[in-house]
């Protein structure tokens, strides 16, 4: 089975919102709702801060409350990978998996059924990248399987500092942020 993720480099990331934009286009996702996002975190104190930019996504979590939370089984995780998806003729729009998930990564669509980054696996399956990842300025986004040792993803969280959103959430994240 595959396990896709993405390793994001903190470092490249200017902000830009060409991910965000991309994923609107490639996924038709109505004004106003997101698959994407951006973050920008400052730390420290005053004159030494430092600013860490974060393109924000559905983590396609290995331990995934959202499908737990589902009544009906309209999310569910993909055969042979763990793509977290929804099936809009099974959601009844309760939002139930709305709420469980901590880093706010569904929306409900206007005709009423949750919706998220689906990791663009309609692009994976024809052999392509993620939009999002396609048209990162500063290749900043790369999408693998993290289960294979040999991919770049996994060579990337190998040679370099990292971390997980909200490791404590217990949610066993597939996103990675190089700092
Ligand atoms: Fe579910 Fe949220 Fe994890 Fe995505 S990030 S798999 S929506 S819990
Ligand atoms: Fe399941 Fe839809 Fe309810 Fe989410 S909103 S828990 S996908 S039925
Ligand atoms: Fe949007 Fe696809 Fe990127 Fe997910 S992987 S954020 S659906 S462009």
């Amino acid at each position: 089975m595959k396990r896709y993720g993405m390793v994001i480099d903190t470092k490249l990331c200017v902000g830009c919102s060409a991910c965000v934009v991309a994923c609107k286009t490639e996924n038709s996702v109505p004004e106003g709702l997101h698959r994407d996002w951006i973050v920008e975190e400052v730390s420290g104190k005053y004159p030494t801060l430092s600013m860490e930019i974060r393109s924000e996504r559905c983590n396609h979590c290995s331990n995934p409350p959202c499908v737990s939370a589902c009544p009906t089984g309209a999310s569910h995780r993909k055969k042979a990978s763990n793509i977290i998806k929804v099936s809009p003729g099974k959601c009844t729009g309760c939002k139930a998996c709305v709420a469980s998930c901590p880093y706010n990564a569904r929306f409900i669509m206007p005709e009423g059924y949750a919706s998220k980054c689906t990791f663009c696996d309609h692009r994976i399956s024809a052999g392509d990248k993620p939009a999002c990842s396609t048209v990162c300025p500063t290749d900043a986004i790369q999408f693998g399987d993290l289960g294979n040792p040999l991919s770049r993803v996994s060579r990337l969280l190998r040679a370099r500092q990292h971390k997980a959103l909200l490791p404590a959430a217990g949610t066993e994240p597939n996103i990675f942020y190089l700092l």
